[in-house]
């Protein structure tokens, strides 16, 4: 029986991939086109966490962030198309003086955790920004950190190499335009939006916020059991021609990032609470004022687009994979929230190891059923 992978995110689509390089037949279904979610966004910062107070979850997401260069360099020779990737590193303003100390004690940090075999990845703290003519010097008055691990991609671009590969594929069979409105796990069974079923050995569940409810439902939890939830972001992209070599810029949830081909996108609102989804408003207009005060010359680039997207929040903050045990056959792949361009490659492999039967070493916060526990307390406590 064939795996059923519902979504065509980054997280389906790395899925999918992996279950090709396994030899493992697959259906992959996406409601609208692949990439229509918050994976079609204009951002692709690929950013660390901090080095300090290291844990299981900062280091799968550092082994993850120092594999996806190879894993994405592998897809780009075999397809011959680019994802848009580059380690640039990231630059810190530090506006403040108690910052620096803080940032000093993350430069020793760094030198202890960010360490993978002969790869040292580093956390310097200076006085200037480490590149000239690109943040304005005012904006660090304690300082800036240069972080050498961050990186960029391309959002679209890196779904374009997922699908361009999945075109190829032998094992995996890609459907737009086809939703999955109801899971029987156990039975094996997916109500499509085209009123067919699809029947399923296992079901990889990956369609970002709309998740939630989706797991809830197959797993016949009560309907007021919120395993997650959509957080809205908004971002634009600027035609600013600038250096593709420049570093992403991060203060304070804003972000700078300059791409391969000249333009710099700018986020992001982060919104709990929100009326339209895919509407863009003064906050962006407020961030986009605060990225000309950080880097004067994007004051000049036309703004090419405005977009907005939703991002999937597992109610343990946490990225959500893996099965529970009264309902094996369904595989959560979900939750990344503001990482998972980063880290999606790796989630995939742990998704696809609890298909073939095995248990994945994942933190155990990323475990569904660590995330079924959470919202079934939350349930108990508000009753
Ligand atoms: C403004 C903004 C900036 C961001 N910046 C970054 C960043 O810099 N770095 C980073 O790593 N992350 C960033 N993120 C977060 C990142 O974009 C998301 O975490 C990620 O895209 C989620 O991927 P996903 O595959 O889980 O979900 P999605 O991208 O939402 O994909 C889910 C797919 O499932 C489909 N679908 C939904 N329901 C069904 C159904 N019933 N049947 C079939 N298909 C269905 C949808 O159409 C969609 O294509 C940002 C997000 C936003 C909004």
């Amino acid at each position: 029986m064939p795996l059923l992978i519902v979504g065509g995110g980054i997280m389906g689509l790395w899925a999918a991939v992996k279950a090709e390089r396994l030899g493992i037949n697959a259906l992959l279904v996406e409601a609208g086109r692949l990439g229509d979610g918050a994976s079609g966004g204009l951002l692709g910062a690929l950013m660390p966490h901090m080095p300090d107070r290291w844990s299981d979850k900062k280091q799968f997401q550092f082994d993850a962030l120092v594999a996806l260069e190879k894993e994405i360099a592998e897809l780009e020779a075999e397809t011959g198309l680019s994802a848009g990737y580059r380690r640039c590193g990231r630059i810190i303003p530090l506006p403040k003086p108690h910052l620096r100390s803080i940032a000093e004690r993350h430069e020793r940090d760094a030198g202890g955790n960010w360490v993978s075999g002969e790869r040292q990845f580093h956390w310097h703290v200076g006085d200037s920004p480490s590149v000239a003519g690109w943040v304005d010097e005012a904006a660090g008055q304690a300082g800036f950190v240069l972080d050498t691990l961050a990186a960029r991609v391309s959002p679209r671009a890196m779904i374009a190499l997922l699908a361009a590969f999945l075109l190829k594929a032998r094992h995996v069979r890609v459907a737009e335009q086809c939703s999955v409105l109801s899971l029987d796990p156990d039975g094996g069974r997916a109500v499509l939006s085209s009123g067919n079923e699809a029947l399923f050995g296992h079901v990889v569940v990956a369609n970002g916020p709309a998740s939630f409810p989706l797991i809830r439902d197959a797993l016949g939890l009560d309907a007021g059991v919120a395993l997650g939830q959509a957080v809205k972001g908004q971002a634009a992209l600027l035609d600013a021609a600038a250096d593709p070599a420049m570093p992403v810029v991060f203060l304070n949830g804003l972000y700078i990032v300059p791409h391969e081909d000249g333009t710099v996108a700018i986020g992001s609102t982060s919104e709990d609470c929100f009326s339209d989804p895919c509407s863009t408003d003064e906050k962006l207009e407020n961030l986009l004022a605060e990225a000309y005060r950080v880097v004067p010359s994007l004051a000049r680039a036309p703004v090419l687009e405005r977009w907005a997207g939703l991002r999937p929040k597992a109610v343990g903050r946490d990225p959500m994979v893996g099965s529970v045990a009264d309902h094996p056959k369904l595989v959560a792949l979900s939750g990344g929230f503001k990482v998972s361009f980063g880290i999606a490659h790796f989630l995939a492999d742990a998704a696809l190891q609890v298909v073939c039967g095995h248990t994945p070493v994942i933190p155990s916060g990323f475990r569904l059923q660590e995330h079924v526990s959470i919202a079934s307390r939350t349930l108990e406590s508000s009753d």
